[in-house]
Formats: structure tokens, C-alpha cells, sequence
């Protein structure tokens, strides 16, 4: 267990790297430290020290570190197996599938003799794929192996389905709510907002992070209880608000979100007014949105099955329902349905922008209700937004002299309006019925069912 922590703590998480919404596992902190990475061999070694094993298998290209450092203690040899047309000699060679193509991947013909005893080690077990072909490889070449090793498992990726009957050993797991059944019911109810909201849950709510296939969300996961119902809170712009509009992982926020259960998320978010009668400090219940971004990757229905949501009514009516009762209740200034505009951001929007999207007569302007409303669709979860206006936008401005955005100015009225939205939040939340035992009157669900997934 403490060599578990250690390597662990040093292990650096590299987010968005080698492409956006993959959360990279660096191992080399581990490798350039001169204690740990001998103690990362011996625990490596030690089951099979005095098992006589002849040669220890590295993959390609980090398997190669662990490998030859492995063979060494061990005093046996060391085969390697690497990627299509890097082998100088005669080599045998195995195709295996990522997810949207496949690889090969190759052996030299003697490098193992027959009845060998085999140990093959890799960095990762992910999905499984590589090293499914080494063993095939290794088994072509008639070795006998003993056991496979990895250093770090991802285990929500399922490796270990593909790669059954063998005895496979991980130093490090990480885990995702997909595995773990418990993980499954934690929350029902999501709130995605502001870094406000940590204070809703008082000091019995517990954190946890939750990584998933399309990487790591926002930020952990803050989990508690309102009016007996499970509540899960998640910073959009990460703990410490460091995440600009355009760079949330919004597919990593919804999936770890139903990862965990949740069916309903509400959806707080600051809005500038595109119209003189919605004031700053009014809420707005938006029933419809135009997307004006352009970077964001904003779909689960990525193929290979082709699906399309219906998206005609993005917003649950009956959480809109809901949420506008409670305000009137409160005697709150809101209005009961709006078309949010959604722009790319970080930017404000020109003049010209802004007067246009007056003139189509769009309500409010934000940078982050899409594609949050869109992914929380396709995944059959109910999604409310509640629009806090803090500012005017510009083209306003130009029509009626109502002084334009400023960015102190959005702060200033959102953090004043702050305990407002907690306490409609909280009102919402009462009211909303128990999800698992009633059933529901929206249709959240069945159009993600519908689409075809
Ligand atoms: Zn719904």
C-alpha cells in the first residue's frame, strides 16, 4: 500500500495532452528519481524472484525503461516488441484495434525460444489492445508466460476483460465511477455553477474525483446532502476558477456527472441582457439557446453509430416548471423562459454582434450553456439553466445608453446575487421530486433513448 501511494504522488497528470481531454499519466518523475525507481523495480521483481524466469518482455516505447531495468534484477534476458517497420530482422507480427483504427505491432522471430518462461511488462493497461497482441506474439513464439505486469491500470478502460486467463498485476489503479457499483448512486442531482456553492453542504460532504474516457472533469467532485436527496456539486471553471469558457472539459463534466448517477443537473450561469426589460440581478429560465461557438467538442455520438438528438426543446420542462414556481415563491424578479445566445468567448461580443443578436431578438448572452445542455441530452439527463443577468450587453448600450459589460461589473452583480441563487437552488432542489421512485413527466430521457444510442 505505501509503495502504492508513493508511486502514486509521483505520477504527473498532464491534462489535455497528447490531445485535448486526455489526461496523460507521466511516469517520468517516477523514473528520475534515484530512491523511487529502484524500489519500483524490486516490487516489480519480487514475484518472481527464484521462479527462474528466462526473459522479461518490454513493449514499446516506455514498457522498454521498466523492462530492461526489470530483466537486470532478475538476471534473465530481455525481448522487446515494437511498432510495425522498426525491426531490423525477420519478424512476426499482430494487428490490434484502437478505437477508431489499429495498429501492428512486432517481434523478431528469435526472440523468444520455445517454453521460455515470460514475464511482460508495460507503463499502462488501458484498453488492453497492446498488450493482447504481445501476448499473442509471445504465444506464437511458443513462450510460457508466467505473468504480465503494468505499473499503472486504468481500470474504467476495461483492460483486463480483453486480456482474461492470465495473471495480471497493476502497482497503481485508477479508478472511475464506471467500475466501482456503489460510485453509481452518489448523487442524483448535479449542480454545475460557480465555486459558491461549495458552502451549500457544510462540512459532512466528502470529494472525490472521478475520471472518465473523454478525461477528467472541471474539478472534483463535491458530494452531499439536501433535503435527504443526494447532491453532487462540480466547479465548471475548475476549483480555483482557472478554466476559461472555451477550455471546460464539458463531455469529461457531464459523463463523470452520470458516471455517478446524477439524472438532474442544474445549471447556474451568468448572463449579459440582450434586451432592456431583463435587467442585471433578474433570473431567466432558459427554454432556448443558439450556439455561436466553434472549438468545443459537443457530442457523445461521435460514431461509429451514427445518432442525432432531438434537440427542439433542449431544457426540461418540467425542472423549468419547477424552478419558475420557486421564484415567483420567493417573490424573485424572472423571467419564465429565454433564448440564451452561446458565443466562443473568452471575448465580449462586439457592438455588431451584440445589436444583432438584439435584433433577432435573443434574451441573454453566455460563453458556457453550450454544449453542456446538448451532452446532458444525449445522456438522457434532465439539464435546468438558471440565467443570472449581471450586466448589459453592449449592443444595448448603443440603443438605450445603458452602460455596456464591464467585467467588474459582472463580478460585482454576480457575487451580490450569489445568495439569491443558492437559496432559489435550494427551493428547486426541495421540490424536485425523488427521480429513482417517480416516474418522469419530461421526455429527457426518452429522446436520448430515441437517438438511437
Ligand atoms: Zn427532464
Amino acid at each position: 500500500m505505501e509503495i502504492e501511494k508513493l508511486i502514486k504522488s509521483n505520477i504527473r497528470e498532464i491534462p489535455d495532452w497528447p490531445e485535448r481531454g486526455v489526461s496523460f499519466k507521466d511516469i517520468t518523475p517516477l523514473l528520475q528519481n534515484k530512491d523511487i525507481f529502484g524500489k519500483l523495480i524490486d516490487e516489480l521483481a519480487k514475484p518472481y524472484i527464484g521462479k527462474k524466469i528466462d526473459k522479461v518482455v518490454g513493449i514499446d516505447a516506455r514498457g522498454f525503461t521498466l523492462a530492461s531495468a526489470l530483466a537486470y534484477k532478475l538476471k534473465t534476458g530481455l525481448a522487446i516488441v515494437r511498432k510495425k517497420g522498426k525491426l531490423p530482422f525477420k519478424t512476426i507480427s499482430k494487428k490490434y484495434s484502437l478505437e477508431y483504427a489499429s495498429n501492428i505491432l512486432e517481434m523478431h522471430k528469435d526472440s523468444i525460444l520455445p517454453g521460455e518462461k515470460i514475464v511482460i511488462i508495460d507503463d499502462v493497461l488501458a484498453t488492453g489492445g497492446t498488450m493482447k497482441a504481445t501476448i499473442d506474439l509471445v504465444k506464437e513464439l511458443k513462450g510460457k508466460i508466467v505473468g504480465i505486469d503494468f505499473l499503472i491500470e486504468l481500470n474504467y478502460l476495461n483492460g483486463r476483460k480483453k486480456l482474461k486467463g492470465y495473471k495480471i498485476r497493476s502497482l497503481v489503479k485508477y479508478i472511475s465511477g464506471s467500475k466501482i457499483k456503489k460510485v453509481k448512486k452518489l448523487a442524483e442531482i448535479g449542480i454545475i455553477g460557480g465555486s459558491g456553492f461549495y458552502e451549500f453542504f457544510g462540512k459532512r460532504a466528502k470529494e472525490i474525483e472521478v475520471e472518465t474516457k473523454f478525461g477528467k472533469p472541471s474539478g472534483k467532485i463535491t458530494i452531499g446532502s439536501l433535503f435527504s436527496k443526494k447532491v453532487a456539486f462540480l466547479p465548471r471553471h475548475g476549483r480555483n476558477h482557472q478554466i476559461p469558457p472555451h477550455r471546460i472539459p464539458y463531455r469529461a463534466n457531464i459523463a463523470a456527472l452520470k458516471e455517478i448517477g446524477v439524472k438532474v443537473i442544474i445549471a447556474p450561469t451568468a448572463v449579459g441582457s440582450l434586451r432592456a426589460n431583463i435587467k442585471p440581478g433578474d433570473f431567466v429560465i432558459c427554454d432556448q439557446f443558439v450556439d455561436r461557438t466553434k472549438l468545443r467538442e459537443d457530442t457523445f455520438f461521435d460514431g461509429p453509430k451514427v445518432a442525432h438528438i432531438e434537440a427542439t426543446y433542449p431544457y426540461c420542462k418540467e425542472l423549468r416548471k419547477i424552478a419558475v414556481a420557486q421564484a415567483k415563491k420567493l417573490k424573485f424578479p424572472i423571467h419564465s423562459r429565454g433564448t440564451v445566445v452561446v458565443v466562443e468567448g473568452p471575448k465580449f461580443s462586439t457592438l455588431a454582434e451584440s445589436s444583432w443578436f438584439s435584433k433577432m431578438g435573443w434574451d441573454v448572452v453566455n460563453m458556457t450553456q453550450y454544449p453542456e445542455v446538448i451532452l446532458a441530452l444525449e445522456l438522457g439527463i434532465c439539464y435546468l439553466n438558471i440565467s443570472l443577468v449581471t450586466d448589459y450587453d453592449s449592443g444595448i448600450y448603443a440603443k438605450s445608453k445603458i452602460e455596456p459589460v464591464s467585467i467588474e461589473q459582472v463580478l460585482q452583480n454576480f457575487s451580490k446575487n450569489t445568495d439569491k441563487l443558492k437559496n432559489l437552488i435550494e427551493e428547486i432542489i426541495k421540490n424536485i421530486p425523488k427521480t429513482q421512485r417517480v416516474p418522469r413527466k419530461c421526455d429527457c430521457q426518452k429522446k436520448s433513448e430515441r437517438a438511437g444510442i
